[in-house]
């Protein structure tokens, strides 16, 4: 199956997108762990999407329509995959439709002010980038990673200014590829949940839906 996780930036598309992938046994494809891979390696494209991620705003379009290009293209998307942060403006949504045939795409529903709230917890291993949050994914021991050791840091991009300015994006860019997709007849939408594992089971039986 052929999936997009749609929402906010800090709705938990990340965490319900690795659901996902571990219940159907597909690839997770995030467009945002494919750039700051490319950051931390120093490649061109990670150095010239740095300054727009750090600044809350969208990499521009051919260079992640580029990545995805590349990536659908590997042998493990042959039996579907689960596209997280991708697309995230209609030029992307349209790039795609040239591309594949999407079966659903989740509509990952939460309200600003709770993901302002959620968003000051969330910590990232810099090692490795394994998310966890203060509150709701605590690692094993405070500010460790617990797969590889790693510190455990707050993105820059999760700051709260900056999440207040991806907000406004997501609102803009993004927010009309749930118009775009339900002309296709494939949106299901999902209220996030206070719990994840309430969030997991609605978004495993929209799916089957
Ligand atoms: P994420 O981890 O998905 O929240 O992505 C972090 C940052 O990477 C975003 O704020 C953007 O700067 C960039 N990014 C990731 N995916 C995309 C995309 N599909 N289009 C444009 N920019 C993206």
């Amino acid at each position: 199956m052929k999936i997009i996780l749609l929402g906010a930036p800090g709705a938990g598309k990340g965490t319900q997108a690795e659901a996902i992938c571990k219940h159907l046994s597909i690839p997770q494809i995030s467009t945002g762990n494919i750039i700051r891979a490319a950051l931390k390696n120093g490649t061109e494209m990670g150095k010239k999407a740095q300054a727009y991620m750090d600044a809350g705003k969208l990499v521009p379009d051919e260079v992640v329509i580029g990545i995805i290009e590349e990536r659908l293209q590997e042998d493990d998307c042959k039996n579907g995959y689960v596209l997280d942060g991708f697309p995230r403006t209609i030029p992307q949504a349209e790039a795609l439709d040239k591309m594949v045939k999407i079966d659903k795409v989740i509509d990952l529903e939460v309200s600003d002010e709770a993901i302002i709230a959620r968003m000051s917890g969330r910590r990232v291993c810099e090692k490795c980038g394994a998310t966890y949050h203060l509150l709701y994914k605590k690692p094993k021991a405070e500010g460790v990673c617990d797969i590889c050791g790693g510190t455990l840091i707050q993105r820059k991009d999760d700051h709260p200014d900056t999440v207040k300015a991806r907000l406004e994006v997501y609102h803009k860019e993004t927010e009309p590829l749930i118009a775009h997709y339900k002309k296709q007849g494939v949106v299901k939408r999902v209220d996030g949940q206070e719990e994840v594992a309430d969030t997991t089971r609605l978004t495993l039986a929209a799916l089957e839906a």
